[in-house]
């Protein structure tokens, strides 16, 4: 792919120095506890979609890599730290993290893994009190932040 006009999805990190996009839907979406993920992703979990290789493509810059073990490597942006994906070496797929997708309401998953690292309290949030962000900071308070962040497309 040598352009993102045939792109179904795309996405990239919070700076913008990375970017992404598919020509196919992701073959298999999945949330993952392991406690792997816990650590690269900095949070309870983390949730993939799986993309043969052939239908993605970086379309903006190049990912940092860390080699998490024997068998895998994880991509992150190396200007502004967000994690990017999960992928066996030499495999044919990436498993791209889908809170980087332009549209992750899009990105829904089926399957959950590594539920021996699953943390107690996570499938309760539902119950959880709730506030959107305009709820927590006023709308006085949010009139003044400026994002620094690049916008959900190309
Ligand atoms: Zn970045
Ligand atoms: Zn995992």
């Amino acid at each position: 792919m040598s352009d993102t006009a045939k792109a179904v999805l795309t996405g990239g990190c919070q700076c913008g120095a990375v970017r992404f996009a598919l020509t196919a839907p992701p073959a298999k979406i999945s949330i993952c506890h392991c406690r792997m993920c816990q650590k690269a992703t900095g949070a309870p979990f983390a949730s993939f979609a799986d993309i043969a290789k052939d239908d993605f493509t970086w379309t903006k810059g190049t990912p940092a890599a860390f080699r998490s073990s024997s068998i895998a490597m994880r991509d992150f942006c190396a200007a502004c730290g967000t994690p990017l994906s999960f992928r066996r070496i030499e495999g044919p797929h990436i498993e791209i993290m889908t809170g980087t997708f332009d549209r992750p309401d899009q990105i829904v998953p089926t399957r959950q893994y590594g539920t021996e690292s699953r943390l107690g309290w996570v499938v309760g949030i539902a119950n959880l009190p709730s506030q959107t962000t305009q709820q927590n900071y006023g709308s006085e308070k949010m009139a003044t932040i400026v994002s620094h962040q690049h916008p959900d497309h190309d």
